[in-house]
């Protein structure tokens, strides 16, 4: 079956011709964008400043595109691990400013101007940390404004008055899309502004416009999207921000099988942000309720550990011989037993049947794991950073 939107299918294929091979990385910091950023500026539709500097004095950037009266604004990689949307907003703005704009309307630019700050926190992507050099972490300064970065996204946020905010972030890889879901590649939220969780006009057209996106999203990525959680959160940033009256989208890019440095992902947030754009402009939102957004699966904390071993029997010579799941997870470029016992519920990003293999050494939890990937025969990537 071909893609319902064919203007969506076709700027699908023109990313796949149009985007920076340069940016396929596990994690990206500033070294890797300058480049990219010095060729974007010289497009002509593309104007580009810098609006300040991080907490070590490193650039930071804002890309701008259209002149029109809707404001849209959007950041990526305040947390300086999460590096998956970075790649994708630039990969936009290259298919925009070339004139690749699917089904936005001609004069798409006198209608909108869209801002896009790429790497709000190159401290923290060159550390590989979530937080910046101060050690803070920018999405919990909303309020106190204690990081000159978070200082610089409320200052771009007050000077612009985005309607419409698109605020970027990594999720770790084992969120489900669902209860049984496949891993949340993509999650949507249109953050609460206040702890009663309102829904305010600006908040309702959040949720029509996510509905519209995930509906997009969903022939590439079956059971796969997933709704995030929407606890208020005072010093956030897209509570902060809802709170004033913009449209919000939170975009979580997430694990996809076999698929490290997560440019599944990045794809999907290309096409979502393009399809949110143009339904934006078009209206065509509106005719997505609230049901449509509650539609979408719960973004499923802990429903994967990175490698499952099932049923594999446990047998150190000395005592009881007995069978369990075993669950590993990747962390510091090791892999370490996280979970043994009935893993119902829980499934491996890999998996591995182990009934007719039995593991004769003694099993701690916390252990490296490498003598039980031998055993099932595991070649697993050591190269992901999640
Ligand atoms: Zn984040």
């Amino acid at each position: 079956m071909a893609h319902p939107n064919a203007s969506l299918a076709a700027f699908e294929q023109l990313w796949q011709q149009h985007h920076w091979p340069e940016l396929v990385k596990a994690q990206l910091s500033y070294p890797d964008i300058a480049p990219v950023l010095e060729q974007l500026a010289q497009q002509p539709a593309v104007t580009q400043q810098v609006i300040g500097q991080s907490y070590l004095g490193t650039p930071i950037h804002r890309l701008s595109i259209g002149h029109g009266p809707i404001v849209v604004l959007a950041w990526t990689q305040m947390h300086g691990d999460e590096s998956t949307a970075t790649a994708a907003v630039l990969d936009w703005l290259q298919l925009l400013a070339q004139d690749h704009v699917g089904d936005l309307p001609k004069q798409w630019q006198s209608l909108l101007t869209l801002h896009v700050i790429p790497m709000l926190n190159p401290d923290g992507a060159a550390r590989g940390t979530r937080e910046n050099a101060q050690a803070i972490d920018i999405n919990r300064d909303a309020m106190a404004q204690q990081s000159p970065e978070g200082r610089l996204l409320a200052d771009q946020v007050k000077t612009l008055t985005p309607t419409l905010a698109f605020n970027l972030h990594d999720q770790n890889p084992y969120y489900a899309a669902g209860q049984d879901g496949e891993p949340a590649t993509i999650a949507f939220l249109a953050p609460a502004y206040h702890p009663d969780k309102h829904v305010d006009a600006a908040r309702l057209k959040a949720k029509q416009l996510i509905a519209c996106m995930a509906q997009a999203l969903s022939y590439w990525l079956p059971e796969a999207v997933g709704r995030y959680d929407d606890t208020y959160s005072e010093r956030s940033f897209g509570d902060a921000i809802a709170g004033l009256g913009a449209s919000t989208i939170l975009i979580e890019s997430g694990a996809h099988r076999h698929d490290p440095y997560r440019q599944i992902a990045r794809r999907m947030n290309v096409m979502a942000l393009q399809a949110g754009l143009s339904a934006w402009l078009s209206g065509v939102y509106q005719s997505y309720s609230l049901a449509d957004y509650y539609a979408i699966p719960d973004n499923v904390s802990d429903g994967y550990v990175d490698v499952m071993i099932h049923q594999l029997t446990f047998d150190d010579g000395q005592h009881q011989p007995f069978t369990a799941d075993v669950g590993i997870v990747a962390q510091d470029q090791g892999y370490y037993v996280d979970f043994v016992g009935d893993a119902r519920g829980q499934r491996g990003l890999t998996e591995y049947d182990g009934t007719a293999l039995t593991y004769r050494q003694p099993l701690k939890l916390g252990a490296a794991a490498d003598e039980l990937l031998t055993l099932v025969g595991g070649a697993v990537l050591l190269d992901r950073n999640w």
